[in-house]
């Protein structure tokens, strides 16, 4: 499942990426690079915009709009319309999520001029951006346990809302 992203939703376009979802996101996209991005990789648009919506929808690509405010509803909402995985894997990190090329897992000893002396002190695994340009590094930080929790939460609210519903 890949994705391509409105502008307007950068925030949502770095989640999908570090949830491991090949993501294309550009501030400069016209209507029709959208279209024939979605087009070609048979990507899912996440767009507000109502006119691209039916233009995309006429030539058969999925649109999923997002409306509610927070992240959580967001990804509850790519849960239950695409079977969006709210779980990090053991493959994740798997993506960068500046620039959405692979990322690699990389020796401490070789990165020790790119990070601080503090975190070299607490962690001990590292991944770095595939791209040279790029060069991103990361490690689970409190960053990472942020997003963990936030996950946590939105399985936590399906999980309710499928006993409520299961009730009814
Ligand atoms: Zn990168």
């Amino acid at each position: 499942m890949k994705f391509i992203v409105d502008r307007m939703y950068n925030r949502i376009a770095r989640w999908l990426r570090m949830l491991g979802y090949d993501t294309i996101l550009n501030e400069d996209f016209v209507d029709q690079d959208y279209i024939q991005l979605a087009k070609k990789d048979n990507r899912i648009l996440i767009t507000r915009d109502e006119d691209l919506k039916r233009r995309a929808e006429k030539l058969g690509i999925r649109v999923v709009t997002l409306d509610a405010p927070t992240i959580e509803e967001r990804l509850i909402k790519l849960h239950k319309e695409v079977g969006l995985e709210l779980a990090f894997s053991e493959s994740t990190l798997s993506r960068c999520s500046v620039c959405n090329s692979e990322i690699r897992k990389i020796e401490m000893d070789e990165i020790l001029d790119k990070i601080s002396e503090l975190t070299q002190l607490h962690y001990n695994e590292f991944w770095i951006c595939k791209n040279a340009e790029c060069d991103q590094i990361y490690w689970k930080g409190s960053h990472w346990t942020k997003m963990e929790e936030t996950l946590n939460d939105c399985n936590e609210m399906i999980k309710l809302d499928n006993e409520k519903q299961n009730k009814n």
